[in-house]
């Protein structure tokens, strides 16, 4: 890691430790007048958001339009505040780390770090950041291991180990490639290895802080309480994907302390962690999130929105203003007892696209995660996905008992699904395996391609 890197994280870190103990009043305003600058820079750098925001300068934020990654993409090198670069050259450094087998943690120009979505559906999104708007990314995911307790110190160095993604594209990567140095010892494990080869990776490292996706920590603490796996990690911290209570349970029987539920995004970087007591709080020193319905009215708290438009308030080279992430989150109305200025999150239901579109007697009816976990995350199995198919819905389970009720399962949530308001037959598949994606993730559900 580059000393330069090195030294903004340390004092970014400290930085974001006082915002801790600040007014809900100061927060706020801060706040504004971070949001202020960030229009003011977009404003007149970026001939994208001068065509946005010319006519709407003064007005609040939510009735300035939100931006699609289809538009951001189309329009990329007009949204960039800078003529210094190009899509074409970001696109082009990408595909080196990919092809070329290169560093992701070496600047792009020695000036750009860059990350490209995964892009599941439609294009893929990339993003860039210049070295103070990385300092910032690195230092949003060290506030989620500093809440959750553990101390970072250049006497007691965090070895960290990560089982998620590899591809070097990935946000994850590039931020382990950057962070690699004496304070933060790190293991990065492909969450596609099989499971015995992560679990003897993990005994010989030891690791401080575990971090990874709910699907593989939940066998991962499946092997310890088997003692296969012998680890006493102060924290983990479960990402990207959405961490059942059933798997929470696993983890906490484990390793004797509850997982941190972390929330991010390539374009936002770190966006809620739990605090001492498990509460979520929304980072809103570093990002402004609404939740919106699909026609973008603001939803009531406790609430759902279809939408989540993040407002990064770091972002200048790609200002990120009102921008659409497909995650369904929900504010809590309920403020929380520690004392921390930042908001709660009640839920993160997923993505828009967990939501399937099924038959109905006239429409397709909209069916939710929720009807899905009901069943399913209190079954006798340890994981579980739910796969759309143009005829029936393929449940695929591994079995946590030789006992499991395939029949029972299979006619629960046939009769769930009935009361959602759709009759689509259900096929049950017992596996040793849920499948991965490339990037390594064991998505609970997934909508026909
Ligand atoms: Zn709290």
């Amino acid at each position: 890691m580059d000393a330069d890197l090195m030294a903004r994280v340390l004092t970014g870190r400290r930085t974001l430790a006082r915002r801790d103990t600040w007014t809900r009043e100061e927060l706020l305003a801060f706040q504004q007048h971070r949001l202020a600058a960030v229009r003011a820079h977009a404003l007149h750098r970026s001939p994208f958001y001068r065509r946005q925001l010319t006519g709407r300068e003064t007005a609040p934020l939510n009735d300035l339009p939100p931006v699609s990654k289809a538009a951001l993409m189309a329009q990329f090198d007009d949204v960039l505040t800078t003529r210094d670069i190009r899509l074409a050259d970001v696109e082009r450094h990408l595909r080196d780390l990919t092809t070329i087998d290169g560093d992701p943690g070496r600047p792009l120009h020695r000036r750009w770090w860059t990350a490209a979505t995964a892009g599941t559906t439609g294009r893929r999104g990339v993003f860039l950041w210049d070295r103070a708007e990385w300092g910032a990314v690195l230092v949003s995911y060290a506030r989620a291991t500093h809440w959750a307790g553990v101390r970072a110190g250049l006497l007691a160095p965090v070895k960290t180990a990560v089982v998620s993604s590899l591809v070097p594209t990935h946000q994850s990567a590039v931020v382990g490639a950057s962070l690699r140095s004496r304070t933060v010892p790190t293991v990065r494990l492909d969450a596609r290895t099989p499971l015995g080869e992560i679990v003897a990776a993990l005994n010989s490292f030891q690791p401080r802080l575990l971090v990874g996706y709910p699907s593989v920590l939940r066998p991962l603490a499946q092997a310890q309480l088997q003692g296969v796996l012998d680890i006493r990690p102060e924290a983990v911290m479960s990402a990207s994907e959405v961490l059942t209570d059933r798997a929470a349970r696993d983890m906490q029987r484990a390793w004797s302390t509850l997982p941190n539920d972390v929330y991010a995004a390539t374009e936002t970087a770190g966006i809620s962690s739990p605090c001492r007591l498990g509460n979520r709080h929304l980072y809103e020193d570093l990002v402004i999130a609404e939740p919106v319905r699909a026609d973008g009215t603001p939803v009531e708290d406790g609430t759902a929105g279809d939408h989540l438009l993040v407002t990064v308030l770091f972002a200048r080279t790609l200002p990120l203003i009102r921008y659409e992430l497909t995650d369904r989150v929900a504010l809590s109305p309920e403020p929380c007892r520690c004392g921390l200025p930042f908001r709660v999150l009640a839920s993160i239901e997923g993505r828009q696209d967990d939501v399937l579109l099924l038959p109905g007697p006239d429409t397709p009816v909209a069916v939710h995660p929720i009807v899905f976990h009901a069943v399913l995350d209190n079954a006798d199995v340890t994981q579980w996905q739910v796969e759309q198919h143009h005829d029936h819905i393929l449940l695929r389970v591994v079995p946590a008992t030789d006992r499991l009720d395939v029949t029972g399962l299979r006619e629960q949530l046939t009769a769930d699904l009935l009361s959602a308001g759709t009759r689509v037959p259900v096929r049950v598949e017992t596996v040793p395996l849920i499948p991965r994606t490339a990037l390594g993730k064991a998505p609970l559900i997934r909508r026909m391609p």
